[in-house]
């Protein structure tokens, strides 16, 4: 897995300096931006992986960014995580309805809780591709990964999937592995 480019977008330094360091302690790529306007403007021009903002900011804020970055289409597909200050509920939904990935408080979530969320965002991303039995090599992978040669589930008979993970966006690399998609009984 390559490393993750995350932008991060705080008025505080102090704060923006804390999380930079835990980001590349971890091995992200870290950019940074002092509010929403400049976080926009880098994000545009970056494509980060990942955007992590605080909220109140002076000129443009976290929400009013996260508007903007869903308007532009390149832009739009960026994952958010919004970190504030307070918890308050009108902000957390406020955030939910932005689509952000997560809303952690500071001073609530330690270190190792933010980075596992932010991993887990990028270990989701799965995508399941109809395979076809029969073409090309299909006999041959289905002997050598022991699985059925109709590409039919063991357990409940339903045609198997590909689930399709990617490793590097740069060179086109993906693991993928056979799943059923009613019961996911795993295929041996
Ligand atoms: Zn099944």
């Amino acid at each position: 897995m390559k490393a993750i480019r995350i932008l991060l977008v705080d008025d505080d330094d102090a704060i923006r300096e804390m999380y930079a360091t835990i980001f590349q302690k971890n091995g992200f790529i870290v950019s940074e931006a002092k509010d929403g306007v400049e976080g926009l403007t880098i994000a545009t021009k970056d494509m980060p992986d990942i955007v992590f903002t605080g909220i109140v900011m002076p000129t443009m804020d976290g929400f009013a960014m996260m508007e903007a970055l869903k308007k532009n289409v390149s832009t739009s597909k960026i994952p958010v995580i919004i970190s504030s200050h307070l918890g308050r509920e009108e902000d957390q939904q406020r955030a939910r309805d932005l689509g952000a990935k997560a809303f952690f408080v500071q001073g609530f979530h330690t270190p190792n809780e933010i980075i596992e969320k932010i991993g887990s965002i990028f270990e989701a991303v799965e995508y399941k591709i109809k395979f076809m039995p029969g073409e090309l090599d299909a006999d041959n992978l289905a002997q050598d990964m022991q699985i059925s040669k109709d590409f039919k589930c063991v357990k409940c008979g339903s045609d198997l999937i590909l689930v399709m993970k990617i490793l590097n966006r740069d060179n086109h690399e993906f693991s993928a592995k056979f799943v059923c998609d009613k019961c996911s009984v795993e295929q041996k």
